[in-house]
């Protein structure tokens, strides 16, 4: 066999690395009682405000297209609760990032049959009434799913998925001159790939669901219902479809004894939460 035979797809992968090359290493979060730690790998053609930017701009537009519909916080004791709720989980990402607490925040319930929730760059946050609804959570449930997408937005994951979108792009860039195909690279249309069509990494669900897990017990909600909401996630995965959060959001096998771990970690936290607001 020739050495020659994929001499674009070599030239392709040697410009990723080139591009890998240029991302800056960090560790968007501190690691928590939990204790998640990894080098984070960043693309300077991705920053975090230019990210920012486009998560409020598409928030604006799908709030705007809710509520032209009349599908925008259509219950207010729904959306009552589900704010209150992120409040005090919101209240609690000092642990992971100080800075989070100036953060522009904000909870919308969008009406949808589909079970799903997430939290954009810069915390914007939606819930569908489909999750509600369908999953029935309890507050403890609610704060599980809640502090899950909280802890993608801390840890932004959403700007590392861009970046290593951007740093293949860059190879596919080269490879298209050469095959005359195209390869956009548009930031908006990245965000939008990764916030709602693409899997999250393995990598990236066990880390919001550690995090998640703490934020919740420091909030002064049972860790443990991660479990059973998960449980219950996967459980509504009727044969017909599965939940939608499980496309962007896949459970792996190992993920409830996972949970399970990271839960008895921080019930501690939990307990002494629970002290203080019983005093
Ligand atoms: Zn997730």
């Amino acid at each position: 066999m020739s050495r020659n035979r994929y001499p674009l797809r070599r030239l392709a992968a040697a410009l990723s690395l080139v591009a890998l090359a240029g991302c800056t290493g960090m560790n968007t979060t501190q690691s928590g009682a939990i204790g998640v730690n990894r080098t984070q790998y960043m693309s300077s053609m991705v920053p975090s405000q230019a990210l920012e930017q486009e998560a409020n701009q598409q928030y604006a537009d799908i709030l705007k297209q809710a509520k032209a519909k009349n599908l925008l916080d259509r219950d207010a004791q729904q959306v009552a609760r589900v704010r209150a709720i992120s409040q005090r989980l919101i209240a609690q990402t000092g642990v992971f990032r100080p800075d989070a607490s100036a953060w522009k925040w904000e909870v919308h319930v969008l009406t949808s049959d589909e079970i799903n929730a997430w939290c954009m760059p810069g915390g914007k946050i939606a819930v569908y009434t489909g999750l509600i609804n369908k999953i029935k959570p309890t507050d403890d449930e609610l704060a599980a799913v809640l502090g899950h997408e909280i802890s993608h937005a801390l840890r932004e994951h959403a700007r590392e998925r861009v970046s290593q979108q951007m740093a293949t792009n860059l190879g596919l860039q080269v490879l298209s001159i050469a095959t005359g195909s195209s390869a956009a690279s548009d930031l908006g249309g990245k965000l939008s790939d990764v916030m709602f069509t693409l899997p999250n990494s393995r990598t990236h669900e066990t880390e919001a669901d550690r995090m998640g897990v703490e934020l919740a017990a420091r909030a002064g909600f049972d860790p443990r219902a991660a479990v059973t909401l998960w449980q219950k996630m996967g459980a509504a995965d009727n044969g017909s479809a599965p939940p939608e959060i499980l496309s962007t959001h896949p459970s792996a096998a190992s993920r409830i004894s996972d949970l399970q771990g990271a839960a008895q970690q921080v019930l501690p936290l939990y307990q002494q939460a629970k002290g203080r607001t019983a005093r």
